[in-house]
């Protein structure tokens, strides 16, 4: 048998060829397939407009310096990809990490208690942690009590609905940021997006992905035009400090492509949450949460109480690794990383968090993940750990 890895893409020939139609085509960054791509975007997720990206992180990035000032606080989770409170500190805002809940979301409750005591605090930015989405009539009401900027980090999540509430549709949001990471749900290599209903943000958003460059409006009249009037037609200007953040015409030829499958991509990886949910049923393994037809399961959790047990998480991780099934941990409280530590962070109470990663880690979920891969990782985790 194969490796069996955490999580990987879904590349079929349908996707080499339309990689390659691009690559043969005149353009091979910003073209046609870009704004194709962005237009699929916001049909799927019922944004308004989106702009892609280098990768989730450059969105991450962008999104925050369009919502965030220097010093402003934000309310976020430790439980998520150091991109998430990153991107808060690349534009000298400051990150204040809340405990999570049992399913491994940010609490909003506690959140709330947070903007209670303090009331400058600015922005939330939440993770709808493994696809499982945080409670958009909370989001809500926290938005409209309090007036705070809001961010879904939505890497996780693209195809999750809770109620009508799709992922990436910024009903209760500023903006949602997608990663097209190789193991994400769909992917383009590298690649993100920033999704969102605010036409403000998306003009800021698309000055800022190409250096802060303006083209369609001049402050400066005397320079955009001749003494006849005329524009000068190799006139542009610069507006903001922005970035090379682009994606490549071919990357997005590869996201089109695989937009085609997300469908079945995200029934596939239900599927086999429902096979994990029904092994691990009244056993010493118990999944983040179970089915309830919610979660898009870019990730598949599940907690030990290995406080119980005569093996180590370390342990389990190599035993299964010997026998060709690759775990994974998401994720390392944020809080608690060194660089963080010497910000002066890490000493938050985060109780829940913090057994959290004691007891969890991640099994392999990804679309081509077979009946027969699943038994095996399920057998030889009981096996393991008897
Ligand atoms: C993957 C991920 C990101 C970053 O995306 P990249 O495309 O890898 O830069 C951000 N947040 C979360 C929660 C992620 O899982």
């Amino acid at each position: 048998m194969k490796f069996i890895p955490y999580g990987k893409q879904s590349i079929d020939q349908d996707d080499i060829e339309a990689v390659t139609q691009t690559l043969q085509s005149d353009y091979l960054t910003t073209g046609p397939k870009v704004k194709e791509f962005e237009d699929k975007i916001c049909e799927y997720t019922g944004a308004t407009y989106s702009v892609a990206v280098a990768n989730g992180t450059a969105a991450l990035h962008l999104a925050s310096i369009v919502l965030l000032n220097k010093n402003d606080k934000v309310l976020t989770t430790p439980n998520s990809f150091l991109a998430t409170s990153n991107s808060i500190l690349y534009v000298e805002a400051k990150p204040i990490f809340v405990d999570i809940c049992e399913d491994g979301n940010i609490d909003l409750d506690l959140c709330e208690e947070e903007l209670k005591k303090d009331t400058s605090i600015k922005a939330i930015y939440v993770v709808h942690f493994s696809g499982n989405p945080v409670n958009q009539e909370k989001l809500k009401y926290l938005k409209e009590t309090y007036s705070i900027k809001i961010l879904e980090d939505c890497a996780h999540s693209i195809g999750a609905i809770d109620g009508e509430i799709k992922a990436g549709s910024c009903k209760n949001s500023d903006c949602s940021i997608l990663s097209f990471h190789p193991v994400k749900h769909l992917t383009t290599g590298e690649g993100g997006a920033i999704t969102t209903n605010n036409k403000e943000i998306y003009e800021k958003l698309l000055e800022l992905r190409m250096h802060g460059m303006n083209r369609t409006f001049f402050k400066d009249e005397s320079m955009a035009k001749d003494e006849k009037g005329n524009v000068n037609p190799w006139y542009y200007e610069m507006h903001s400090l922005g970035y090379n953040y682009r994606i490549t015409d071919f990357q997005c030829a590869l996201g089109l492509s695989q937009f085609k499958k997300l469908d079945e991509f995200v029934k596939r990886r239900k599927e086999i949450a429902k096979n994990y949910d029904k092994a691990f049923l009244n056993s010493k393994i118990r999944p983040l949460y179970t089915f309830d037809g919610k979660s898009s399961y870019h990730l598949y959790v599940v907690k030990v109480d290995f406080s119980a047990l005569n093996i180590t998480k370390a342990e389990l991780f190599n035993k299964m690794r010997e026998k060709k099934i690759g775990l994974q941990l998401h994720y390392i409280p944020i809080n608690k990383q060194p660089y963080y530590v010497s910000l002066g962070y890490g000493i938050e109470k985060t109780p829940i968090m913090d057994q959290y990663y004691e007891e969890c880690f991640s099994l392999p979920m990804y679309p081509l993940l077979n009946d027969e891969e699943q038994d095996y990782v399920i057998e030889t985790l009981f096996e393991v750990l008897k």
